[in-house]
């Protein structure tokens, strides 16, 4: 579970400033490495981070505005420089398919690289990728743009009194994890009579859009929530006339919908101090609150 954080590489919205760069953020999911929204600096960042292009195993882009994927031609070209074997599934609004192309193919380089186009062309599509599903949902900004959420399969909690019960321990609850059954003395113990349902983790990614019931489809009950949250309240009314969050707004989207761990970024540069967006979100969110850094990681909370 440990292997399982997000690694920010910028948190700016529009342009960079002196201390955030443009966005970028890589989800670590066990074997996935999964880059959404590379603006523009997120090669350098990566290396910052200690984050290789081989760690990366998909990118995830929400929409074709400057500041969510103009550090793409640098990704998918390192790509190839690093030789890096594997295939690379990048989704994107289909809609923006004119964009990606010019993005994957902007300049001349030795394209090698297993770099696949998935597009995005309805709300509610599902990927099957393996450490579980990624669900696109269509938000409301002024292109097409949708977020992300990750679900872990869901699994089970073994018990510890009802094995005691059983007299089950060591390698025996290896194998009856296994197959579901262990036959004790005769008797066959199943492995819902010593363990209980365990939801899987839950990631949500929702960058830029007005508020819409989407934001709260993708925030419900993740256990880490990364949202935009471009504005404080006293520019609401500029916030939703553009497609965007204000901090009380992703603070209370977290709130409404169970979340665990609230990651707040992607802020106007026209505020000089993040603490502002921590205290206008904190009125509307009791649980644990970070304001992203440049380079900052944030481990995945574990299920309990
Ligand atoms: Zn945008």
């Amino acid at each position: 579970m440990s292997s399982r954080e997000l690694v920010v590489l910028g948190t700016a919205s529009q342009v960079p400033t002196r201390r955030r760069n443009h966005n970028g953020y890589l989800l670590r999911w066990d074997r996935e490495g999964i880059l959404f929204d590379p603006g523009e600096g997120t090669q350098r960042q990566m290396l910052l981070a200690g984050v290789s292009a081989t760690d990366l195993t998909r990118v995830c882009v929400t929409h074709f505005h400057g500041d969510h994927c103009l550090g793409l031609p640098g990704i998918v070209q390192r790509l190839s420089l690093d030789r890096v074997p594997h295939p690379v599934p990048v989704h994107f609004p289909a809609g923006g398919a004119g964009y990606f192309e010019r993005l994957r193919h902007a300049s001349s380089f030795h394209d090698v690289a297993d770099v696949r186009a998935e597009p995005v062309g309805t709300d509610g599509q599902r990927f099957d990728i393996g450490a579980g599903v990624l669900e696109a949902r269509r938000l409301r900004h002024p292109v097409e743009t949708y977020g992300y959420r990750l679900l872990a399969p869901d699994g089970r909690r073994m018990l510890r009194d009802r094995l005691d019960a059983y007299g089950i321990s060591g390698p025996a609850v290896g194998a009856l994890q296994r197959d579901g059954h262990l036959d004790l003395d005769g008797r066959r113990v199943s492995l819902e009579a010593v363990s209980e349902h365990r939801r899987g983790q839950r990631f949500a990614f929702v960058m830029d859009t007005g508020l819409c019931d989407n934001v709260f489809a993708l925030a419900e009950e993740a256990d880490l929530l990364v949202i935009e949250s471009t504005f404080l309240s006293v520019d609401a009314a500029l916030a939703a006339e553009v497609g965007h969050l204000t901090a009380a707004q992703a603070g209370r989207v977290a709130a409404e919908s169970g979340v665990r761990r609230l990651v707040l970024t992607h802020f106007s540069q026209r505020y000089p101090d993040p603490e502002r967006f921590a205290a206008e979100a904190r009125e509307e969110f009791g649980g644990d609150l970070v304001v992203a850094d440049d380079l900052m990681r944030v481990p995945v909370p574990p299920t309990v």
